[in-house]
């Protein structure tokens, strides 16, 4: 038995520069300056530590309380091999407590931070434990949001653009700026629009036939709600590709989206969906209806890493999203903004290494539970 010991949530509140002016990625929130995010860190008693993160930003202390005060004790004394019943026996009698928020992101910490466990003890990196081979990965660059400021956009995406990102996406919501970002790099190379759920059927299809003859890579969440998959379905009928999932957590909200045809690329997010364990799931999903997997990861915690492996995990080339920004401390060796390639190492488990000395200033709370 590998008895879980002790369990730790570490809060951290980044800061970073855009390269532009500042905006919140939704207008309501304003000037986004600090990224938050929720480490899980568990420990065993044969000795290992795994690491996990749960989704933050502004939700971040939800699931910080979800994780010390609900998930913590269900957790303390168990075995640590046995990450599906682990998670079965938190999901289950926790189902009516939400099945999106702060709950689920809290189960998918407590998953990834198993799986880095199970690598640590076989003592393979986990991408070889899932099947995946080299390790070695394309970015692409999620660019901040410059508020449709175009000269902003040109000049971060041609900045993304000389540090070899050839997939930018950016997070504007008006015509001349996609423009702005589409003018400022090759034809070839590929240009995404983040658009954060803003626009009615209507608005959303206006624009899709705006912008029909630009070649875009992708439209990412066009219309309000988020949910609204028959509508999403009425946009991609204009014939624009279209990008969602990172607000989907549970399978069947992948397979209503699939079902809809709402979307040509599904992009779950590692910290929401379930973990390494959900990820799967949607990957295995996303092949029965054909289509492509391109993964939300924006943050730089073990959910970064954790996404890193499931990419280099799949037979197809899979990109993983980096933040175009720039941290006041680099907070470890495998986020790095400016290389748009990734090479995994063959450390055991996820190899989430960070420097805790240095991010020491950011760190907004700790708290410990053991048994
Ligand atoms: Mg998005």
């Amino acid at each position: 038995m590998t008895t879980i010991t002790k369990i730790e949530t570490i809060r951290v509140a980044l800061p970073f520069e855009t390269g532009g002016p500042r905006h919140g990625m939704r207008p309501a929130l304003g000037a986004w300056l600090k990224m938050e995010s929720v480490m899980l860190r568990i420990e065993t008693s044969d000795g290992l530590e795994g690491w996990g993160e749960a989704f933050g930003h502004v939700m971040a202390p939800g699931a910080e309380v979800v994780l010390n005060t609900v998930v913590a004790p269900l957790l303390l004394g168990k075995d640590a091999r046995e990450i599906s019943k682990r998670i079965d026996e938190i999901e289950r009698p926790m189902h009516g407590l939400g099945r999106a928020g702060p709950m689920m992101y809290a189960l998918s910490a407590v998953d990834i931070a198993l799986w880095d466990l199970a690598g640590k003890r076989a003592g393979m990196p986990v991408f070889r434990l899932l099947g995946g081979d080299g390790g070695e990965l394309t970015r692409y660059a999620s660019l901040m949001r410059y508020g449709g400021d175009c000269d902003a956009v040109a000049e971060n995406v041609a900045r993304a653009r000389g540090h070899g990102f050839t997939t930018i996406k950016l997070h504007e919501n008006t015509v001349p700026a996609f423009r702005a970002a589409r003018q400022a790099v090759n034809p070839e190379d590929n240009i995404c629009l983040d658009v954060n759920c803003p626009w009615t059927v209507a608005e959303a299809r206006a624009i899709a036939q705006e912008i029909l003859y630009d070649d875009f890579h992708w439209l990412e969440e066009p219309v309000w709600p988020p949910e609204d998959y028959a509508a999403m379905a009425e946009v991609r009928a204009e014939g624009v590709p279209i990008s969602a999932g990172e607000n989907m957590t549970i399978l069947v909200d992948f397979k209503a989206a699939f079902e809809a045809g709402a979307v040509d690329n599904v992009q779950p997010s590692v910290i929401k969906c379930g973990g390494i364990s959900g990820m799967r799931r949607v990957f295995a999903l996303a092949q029965a209806y054909a289509v492509r997997v391109v993964p939300h990861c924006f943050y730089w915690g073990p959910g970064y890493h954790a996404t890193a492996h499931l990419a280099a995990s799949r037979p197809e080339p899979t990109l993983v999203e980096t933040a175009f920004i720039t941290f006041a401390v680099r907070p470890h060796a495998l986020f790095d903004s400016t290389a748009s390639t990734l090479q995994l190492t063959e450390a055991p488990g996820l190899g989430f290494e960070a420097d805790w000395d240095a991010l020491a200033p950011y760190v907004v709370s700790r708290n410990t539970v053991s048994a």
